[in-house]
């Protein structure tokens, strides 16, 4: 299965607890005012990439990590895609999954391709981006009205508490670009 992606990152700290390697997946219409990332709208952007050659490049040997963060874009507009992923990365024994959604969970658990997803995930930090609302770095959200939701074990609210917010980085062509949910 394809899936439209618009970048990966590894080594990242801003992203979630530890070091973590990251995909933004292409494709959003929520359309939040504010929204950090909007050249990950347009849902023929990108670039499309097979799941499994997705899985192996986050679980490169060469980029050991501590998490896997998904985010977008909003990868629960490609929730087949998403969930091929998701069971490719538990079936090589991924490090904890974070997943960034704009979804609300009710929203999610709602939806019977998304709920299936679910269970993959160690934490999903949702809910729309409201830019009136402050962000409450605790739980790591950036704006006050989204939901730390975790989803399993390998987690504790702690975990999420006085991380990085912002890094910057280059990308292959040298461009300084900036990630982390106060970018
Ligand atoms: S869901 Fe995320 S990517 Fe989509 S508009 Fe909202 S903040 Fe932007």
């Amino acid at each position: 299965m394809e899936v439209r992606i618009h970048r990966i990152l590894t080594g990242s700290r801003a992203n979630g607890p530890g070091i973590r390697n990251v995909v933004w997946f292409q494709g959003c219409t929520l359309r939040c005012p504010g929204c950090f990332n909007p050249q990950t709208h347009a849902p023929h952007g990108g670039q499309s990439i097979n799941v499994e050659e997705l899985c192996d490049r986050l679980l490169s040997p060469f980029h050991p990590c501590d998490g896997i963060t998904i985010s977008g874009g909003e990868p629960f507009q490609q929730a087949e895609a998403l969930l091929n992923l998701l069971q490719e990365l538990q079936k090589q024994k991924a490090p904890p999954i974070l997943v960034f959604s704009g979804y609300s969970y009710n929203e999610l658990r709602n939806n019977p391709v998304s709920a299936a997803c679910l269970p993959f995930i160690d934490a999903l930090i949702c809910g729309p981006y409201d830019r009136k609302t402050p962000p409450v770095y605790e739980r790591f959200c950036s704006s006050g009205n989204q939901e730390l939701v975790l989803l399993s074990e390998r987690y504790t609210e702690n975990d999420f508490r006085n991380l990085p917010v912002m890094e910057y980085f280059f990308d292959d062509s040298g461009n300084v670009i900036i990630s982390g949910i106060n970018s």
